[in-house]
């Protein structure tokens, strides 16, 4: 599943071809997605231009003189900047076209992803008025998060998972957030002093900091790839490597289901 830093690498990907540019055409292939293409689109966005393109969350905006649109990759869903004379491929369902060299390209295999019309205030739409903030922005700080996990015993981890506390902390991002900061997964979210808060914002911003930065160096044509973070790989320190060596005190790395998601942990290292 394509996390946040592949969806910011995406986006920073495609804009340079996009923006200050009219879209000439939409053509839809495949109407069928998580939610359904609107009836409205087409006659939305056909002859618009693209003043700028932002993220929120995982959601990709696209804003027009007369609107906004979003692109969700969802499970499998894929962008790339293409041109006319490129073949079609299999689940490539969806082209916004500029003209006949420059294309993008929605492909999704699963369609679990989305392309919505928000209209004029994009940020009031029920997918993004809940949303808590973005990692880098400056509302995300430890003492918001320490406020917001007084009396709420849910585990830590599933705490800075949850969208409406902060956006984009996947799964592989909270093991690792979590280890650099020396936070056991379980630790109950209340029992996490303002100390820790401090360490944990800090290896969260750092982590999604340093994917972005090798997503940004390695995703040469913007397409992600199957969701399997390759380039992040090298790096993880306790992600997928359950019964190895911790790469801090050489004890065992940990497995255990936390609300259903595996999560790693070193038992000396977090507490
Ligand atoms: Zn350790």
């Amino acid at each position: 599943m394509p996390e946040l830093p592949e969806v910011e690498t995406t986006k920073r990907g495609i804009e340079p071809h996009l923006v200050g540019k009219a879209i000439s055409e939409i053509v839809i292939r495949e109407k069928r997605f998580r939610w359904p293409i609107q009836n409205c689109l087409k006659k939305n966005i056909q002859k618009k231009i693209i003043l700028k393109i932002s993220r929120r969350s995982k959601y990709i905006l696209f804003h027009l003189e007369n609107g906004c649109f979003m692109i969700h990759l969802g499970m499998s869903g894929s962008l790339r900047i293409t041109n006319a004379k490129q073949e079609i491929k299999k689940h490539d369902h969806i082209d916004i076209k500029i003209n006949k060299n420059t294309i993008l390209r929605f492909n999704d295999p699963r369609r679990f992803g989305s392309l919505l019309w928000l209209g004029k205030k994009p940020h009031n739409h029920f997918l993004l008025n809940k949303l808590g903030p973005e990692p880098f922005n400056e509302e995300f700080t430890p003492d918001y998060l320490f406020k917001k996990s007084r009396n709420r015993k849910l585990p830590i981890k599933n705490f800075i998972m949850n969208n409406n506390i902060v956006v984009g902390v996947g799964n592989i991002y909270a093991n690792e957030a979590l280890f650099i900061s020396g936070i056991r997964p379980s630790r109950k979210s209340y029992k996490v002093t303002k100390k820790d808060f401090e360490k944990l914002t800090d290896a969260i911003v750092k982590v999604l900091k340093s994917s972005i930065d090798m997503g940004g160096t390695t995703l040469k044509d913007f397409v992600n790839s199957d969701g399997n973070p390759g380039y992040f790989q090298q790096t993880l320190f306790v992600y997928g490597r359950d019964k190895e060596s911790c790469k801090k005190c050489k004890g065992e790395i940990y497995l255990q289901r936390i609300g259903q998601r595996s999560s790693f942990f070193c038992k000396n290292c977090q507490k």
